[in-house]
């Protein structure tokens, strides 16, 4: 048994296909409201989202105006006077049923808790988006908690998210909890600020930036799993 007996795995890019599924459920709406939605369409859509999520990170935005606006700036540009709300929910909606692993995402989830770790799962985003995928793609089989941030009331890389989630997990020595995700500004800096160690999942080799310092940096599942069973 190695030092942790408790692993916060985030969600996308961590162990789902967000991409994937976000240009699934994006090309299922526009289609069905005789919009463009060729590879440019979705990479303009894309960047107005990551930057609307970014201004929320910075506390410049809200949720409820970000899921809208993302979707106005995209009809601003297609110059269309389709309404962003509904095209909003009926993405959201969509979201939850493209559901995609990345590969060998559920082979570590389970040799991780096969080494009697308690998995749970610490996530940013939209409760029907993620739940729905959570179920769909069986992870809830072999990670007992999800914890998304708007259920929590607070988004990583707040400390009052860490707070929360291992409030709801029973946990209090934070020396036993390791977060591991892809994201350094949101799953490392959001747990060097709750004083718990980090992995930070780094398959395409990036170059550390920003405030963030990893515990460790993995770039496979094997060398997460090597890490935190050994
Ligand atoms: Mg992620």
């Amino acid at each position: 048994m190695g030092k942790y007996r408790t692993v916060l795995l985030d969600a996308d890019m961590t162990l789902l296909d967000f991409h994937r599924s976000e240009r699934a459920s994006l090309t299922k709406v526009l289609a069905a409201h005789g919009l463009p939605h060729d590879d440019g369409v979705a990479a303009t859509y894309s960047k107005i989202n990551d930057a609307l999520w970014k201004s929320m990170a910075r506390g410049e935005v809200d949720q409820d105006y970000l899921v809208v606006e993302r979707f106005a700036a995209l009809m601003r540009v297609l110059d269309s006077d389709e309404d962003p709300r509904v095209l909003n929910r009926e993405y959201e909606q969509g979201l939850g049923l493209e559901a995609y692993l990345l590969p060998g995402a559920m082979e570590f989830c389970q040799r991780l808790r096969a080494g009697g770790l308690e998995l749970a799962i610490a996530t940013n985003g939209l409760p029907a988006a993620q739940w729905g995928r959570y179920r769909r793609t069986g992870l809830d089989k072999v990670i007992p908690h999800l914890l998304v941030s708007v259920e929590l009331g607070a988004q990583k890389p707040q400390t009052a998210y860490f707070d929360r989630a291992l409030e709801a997990l029973g946990v209090t020595d934070r020396t036993s909890v390791v977060m591991v995700g892809d994201s350094l500004e949101s799953d490392i800096y959001g747990g060097n600020r709750a004083g718990i160690d980090t992995v930070w999942y780094n398959p395409n080799g990036l170059p550390l930036s920003g405030p963030a310092v990893p515990t460790y940096t993995a770039a496979s599942y094997d060398e997460i799993a090597a890490l935190l069973l050994d």
